[in-house]
Order: C-alpha cells, then structure tokens, then sequence
C-alpha cells in the first residue's frame, strides 16, 4: 500500500532501467540496493541537468557529489583536457621529476589561497587521500620536532572528512566507523556546532559558542595538550547535513588552539572555489589554518583531483629536518597527473575570468530565501544554509527532539519525490542536502524551488496519512 514503510535508499523503485543485479560493489549503497533495486544510470549532462539512460532530465541540485561547479558541458575543460591528453598523458612527480601543469597549478592555488600564507601544494587524487596526507604531515612535522607524543586529532562529530582508513576516523559519522573498526584510536571527536540541534535552553548561539570552546578545552586538557597534534574542520559542514558555524565560533575554537599549540586543518573540499560566496570558507569565518585540503570543485569535478596546502612554518620544519629523516616518502603514482592539473588550471582561469564569486553572491539570496520560505512546513525542523549550499531536516513538531520513526523512510520519501519530479538531492537519513552547479539560472532557481516544494507537499501528504494509521 501507498503507507508501506518507504525504506528505499534515495531512489524510486522502478522496473524499466535494466540493470538490475548489476556487477557493481557500489560505493555508499545499501546491500539490497545493488540487489533489489534497478541502480539510477547517468548518461549525459548539459548545464545544470543530468540525463538518465532512458531520457529523463534531472536538475542535478548537487552538481553530482557537490563538484561539478561549472555544470555538465564546459568544453573549455574538455579542451584542456584533450590538449593535455595529446602532448603529454602522464607524468608524475616523484625524485624531482615533474609536469609542467603540476608546478603551474601549484602556483595558483598558493596565490588564490589567501585567508594564511601558505608554502607548498601537495597533490592527491582526492579529498580522502588529501586528509589522509594532512595526517602523515602533521606526524612527520612532529617527529621533525622532537615531539613523537603530539599525535592526536580532534575532529568533530558530524564531520565528512573521507573514507580511506584514516579520513574515515577523522569523520564524525557512526556509519563510517560501525563494522570499520573505527575510528583509529588516536582521533578524538568534539562536539558538532549545531546551535539548533545542540543549545541548551536560553543559550545565544555565542554563548553556545563558548560552551564548545570551553568543551575543546577540556578535552584538551585531559588528553594533555602535549598529546594532541592538530585539530581538522570544515568551514561550513556538508555531508552531515550542511551546518554553517554559530556566530563566534571559529573564533573562540581558534584561540584555544593557539593556546596550545596545535595546528589547524581547514578542510574545503566542499566549501573551497566560491561555494559559501568567498573563494575559501576560511576567508568568511576569519579561520587562519596550517593546512588546507581541497579537491571537488578545483577540477569542477571533470577529472579526479585534490591538494594540501602547507603552511611556511610546517613547511620549513619538515624541509629543515629532511636530512635528519631523509626522503619524504610520501606521494601517489597519479599526485599532479597532468591531465587532472591542466583541467584545474582551466578551472581557476574560469573562476576568475566569469568573476564566480560575484556570480555565487549574484544568485545564492534568490536560492536561499526562496528555500526558507518553506520553513513553515510542519514537518521541516529546520532549514540552514550559505552561499549555495542548503540543508533540511525533517522533524515532528519543529523540534529537534522528535525525529520521525526512522521506518517510515521520511528523508528517503522525499529524495524519491524529488526524483519523480526531475531533481536530484543528497539524502541522509531525514537531511536534504543540495549544493547546485554554480551556473544556475536565475529560472533555474525558480525551477529547483518548485521541484523542491512539489516534494515537499508529497512528503507533507505522506506524513498525514502515516500519522493516520
Ligand atoms: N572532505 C569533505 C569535506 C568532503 O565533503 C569529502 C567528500 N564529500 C571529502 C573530504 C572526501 O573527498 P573524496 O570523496 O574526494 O575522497
């Protein structure tokens, strides 16, 4: 019947996509999802849509995973690639050899990264192996210094670090640890800044900053500050359900880790290249990092790409020690794959050229304000949001502290409606995620508005009668 419990993932069950029992262990994906359902085939994009293999158009409201910033057809990306591809496919970057793409690409990000000085760029293939360097960096800086006991990390919970062995750890999500044996027992976890979800009656968002401070603190000083290394954040969190900071917060967070000496990772591999309105989250909340991870948008997501940017001071220690410690022997057949670095290249000429900033701030009210309005709705708990990226959660009562029963699927109910009417959306349990190409049209806009509220009157509907059984 109609009131089933909708347990299916993030897709709506069909019979006409004829891959059903496909040979994929697909990454992210629920058991009987692979085997139950017929898996959602992509085939094309153009602009800000999808295509599936049977025709059907999407607007792709999370430009794919959060990457594609410049949308499905920059043929400018595809010419750099080509051209790339032509003169020289592969090179890599071990023993002092390199690609030319490589040290240009290095050159630009040092430059547009501008909340801290930074040194050097490291290239990874992806945002998990640019966490998991962070990691073997920040040991190595440590041992350079003849401190072997400063090793810990602190991440936060809710946090979306990666799924490699150690990015996974730093990640603050259940899911990611349950059945891993995770996390890896030098990684600690703080409390996620969520003023809505976590504040204490009559608490101010400062105040509720303050009390996160004074939380970090105290995990610190029971740990021993000697013990703990460096402390990783996302600006604005993503995929644990889009959390912009509470005002005050980087702040107050930052001054206990100067306090005690530990460094600072600021993690933008969602929020870096204009997605918040400012080309890094570090610049909007005044965050001064050691380090930096990026990837996703640096290639607008056409080819697999990301970096760790170190700061002098790190950087200096671990070059100063070299001889001490010899090579440093770290790095990835593909770091700086010249195709991947002549495509980001690309990428940031774009970024500049069209001024993707100014574009960002030019249509993200428009996505915002136009998404609020539905907090009304009696079955959003809360809407939260920055520059284009958007989350909603979806609660009984507007309150944080009645989920729906997780069986009736809520989260998934609209993500499959959304689905129906053409859109793609990020669900996670009752969070609706979006973060849409950032050459979105203003009509565009209206459209994924529309989309959004058509599925959401369904999802209202869907509650009704669940509620009336
Ligand atoms: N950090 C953040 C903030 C992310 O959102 C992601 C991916 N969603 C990662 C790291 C991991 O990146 P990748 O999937 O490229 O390994």
């Amino acid at each position: 019947s109609s009131t089933e419990p909708y347990l299916k993932n993030d897709l709506s069950a069909t019979d006409y996509r004829g891959y059903k029992g496909h040979d994929m262990l697909a990454p992210f994906t629920a058991g009987w999802h692979t085997t139950d359902l017929e898996p959602l085939v992509i085939q094309k994009s153009e602009g800000s849509y999808v295509y599936d293999i049977n025709g059907k158009k999407y607007l792709d409201a999370l430009a794919g995973l959060w990457c594609t910033s410049l949308g499905g057809n920059e043929l400018r990306l595809v010419a750099a690639a080509t051209k790339q591809l032509k003169e020289l496919p592969f090179y890599h970057s071990f023993w002092n050899r390199t690609t030319k793409p490589s040290l240009d690409l290095a050159k630009e990000l040092l430059d547009l990264f501008t909340a801290n000085k930074m040194a050097k760029a490291f290239f990874t293939n992806s945002g998990s192996e640019a966490n998991d360097t962070q990691v073997k960096l920040v040991w190595y800086y440590n041992n350079a210094l003849g401190r072997p006991d400063k090793k810990k990390f602190i991440a936060r919970t809710k946090s979306y670090h990666g799924s490699t062995l150690i990015s996974a750890s730093l990640s603050g999500l259940p899911a990611l640890h349950q059945k891993f044996d995770l996390p890896a027992p030098f990684v600690l976890h703080t409390d996620c800044p969520h003023y809505w979800r976590f504040h204490l009656p009559g608490e101010t968002e400062e105040e509720f900053s303050t009390r996160l401070a004074n939380n970090l603190e105290n995990l610190i000083l029971k740990e021993g500050p000697e013990t703990i290394a460096a402390f990783i954040a996302e600006p604005v969190m993503g995929a644990g359900g889009v959390i912009p900071p509470p005002a005050t917060y980087f702040d107050k967070i930052q001054a206990v880790l100067k306090k005690y000496n530990i460094l600072i990772i600021a993690d933008e591999v969602i929020c870096g290249f204009g997605r918040l309105g400012t080309m890094f989250g570090c610049e909007k909340y005044n965050i001064k990092p050691d380090l930096v991870s990026v990837a996703k948008a640096l290639s607008s997501g056409y080819m697999p790409i990301g970096a760790v940017l170190v700061s002098p001071e790190v950087n200096d220690v671990i070059y100063s020690q070299s001889n001490k410690l010899g090579t440093f022997s770290h790095g990835f057949t593909y770091s700086g794959h010249p195709v991947s670095c002549a495509v980001a290249l690309e990428t940031l000429k774009i970024y500049k050229e069209r001024n993707i900033i100014e574009q960002v701030n030019r249509i993200s009210p428009k996505f915002q304000e136009g998404l609020k309005a539905f907090s009304d709705s009696p079955i959003i708990g809360e809407i939260r949001g920055t520059g284009l990226l958007h989350g909603t959660e979806f609660t009984d009562n507007k309150s944080p502290n009645d989920p729906f029963p997780p069986e009736w699927g809520i989260g998934a109910y609209f993500g499959a409606q959304c689905e129906k009417h053409g859109m793609l959306v990020r669900v996670a349990g009752d969070n609706i995620m979006m973060s849409p190409p950032y050459i979105l049209s203003l009509e565009e806009i209206d459209e994924l508005i529309s989309k959004y509220g058509k599925a959401l009157k369904d999802t209202e509907k869907r509650v009704e009668e669940l509620k009336s059984q």
